[in-house]
């Protein structure tokens, strides 16, 4: 097992990529509290239509111990306990993942300044305050690991000037944190999806599904395993030298823009 023992928060882990990581996490041996605004998964319009059981319970049946822990990303107060919470539910901290995201379509001229603030303050502002709140129990543990999802969409436009913009800033914010925090022994990289089977899809229609299909090389739209795994290799000793870097896992989608 890569993660035997290691203490994770995975946001969003309710859901699609974030239940995902947890559970890969868990088939590792971890333990993982799940961080999410509710317990019940989300059910996509194109995908997931057979997932019903809270994520814990996946984890429990996989042998791992779960925790849910309630909490809007948005909001510092709510990070700040659910974290506190974790550390003295298993007695510390080895792997953060911040995983929580929304998406809101529209261009400029549709979204409005709230949605926007919206958008980023989960997708941005959430990140930089879990990592900021997080650091100080990473720094006790001997295998701190921060690990963000980002998007294909941070190298690219085309997903709204909230969205792919918070996006590219949460890759270089990698950079600079991985900078900081090296010292530490603390490792802060990034996982850049590509068009992966959730909820988050829902927004898309029909057409503009089969067309990311048609862009993505490997003729399949990724699952929320495959993220996970990436997340388990990071999270693992693995990659104990690899800091500040994003990784595409796309099926190609990338390649081709
Ligand atoms: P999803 O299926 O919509 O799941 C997201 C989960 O995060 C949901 O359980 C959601 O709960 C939760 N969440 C959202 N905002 C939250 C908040 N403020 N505080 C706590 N939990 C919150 O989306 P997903 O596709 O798994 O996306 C996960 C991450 O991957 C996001 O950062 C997304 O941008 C990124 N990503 C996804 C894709 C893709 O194709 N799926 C591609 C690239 C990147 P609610 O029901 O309350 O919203």
């Amino acid at each position: 097992m890569l993660l035997k023992d290691r203490i994770c928060i995975v946001t969003g882990g309710s859901s699609g990529i974030g239940r995902g990581i947890a559970l890969e996490f868990a088939r590792e041996g971890a333990r993982v509290a799940v961080v999410d605004r509710q317990e019940t998964p989300l059910r996509g319009k194109y995908h997931e239509t057979e997932t019903t059981t809270p994520t814990v319970s996946e984890i429990e049946k996989l042998g791992a111990d779960g925790l849910f822990l309630h909490a809007d990303v948005a909001d510092e107060a709510q990070v700040a306990h659910v974290i506190q919470q974790t550390v003295e539910h298993f007695g510390g901290l080895d792997v953060l993942v911040n995983n929580a995201g929304i998406h809101i379509p529209g261009g400029a001229q549709e979204l409005s300044i709230a949605e926007w603030d919206r958008v980023v303050g989960i997708n941005l502002r959430g990140v930089f305050v879990a990592t900021k709140l997080a650091i100080p129990h990473l720094k006790q543990s001997k295998y701190g690991r921060i690990i963000q999802i980002a998007s294909v969409h941070a190298y690219g436009g085309g997903a709204g000037p909230a969205y792919a913009p918070a996006k590219a800033a949460v890759v270089n914010m990698v950079r600079d944190t991985a900078l900081e925090i090296g010292q530490f022994g603390i490792t802060v990289n990034a996982i850049c999806p590509g068009y992966i089977e959730t909820a988050i899809q829902d927004y898309l229609t029909p057409e503009q599904v089969e067309e990311a299909l048609e862009k993505t090389a490997l003729s399949r739209f990724g699952l929320p395993r495959d993220i996970g795994r990436a997340a388990v290799f990071f999270a693992s000793d693995d990659a104990e030298w690899v800091t500040g870097a994003s990784l595409l896992v796309d099926g190609g989608f990338a390649a081709g823009v």
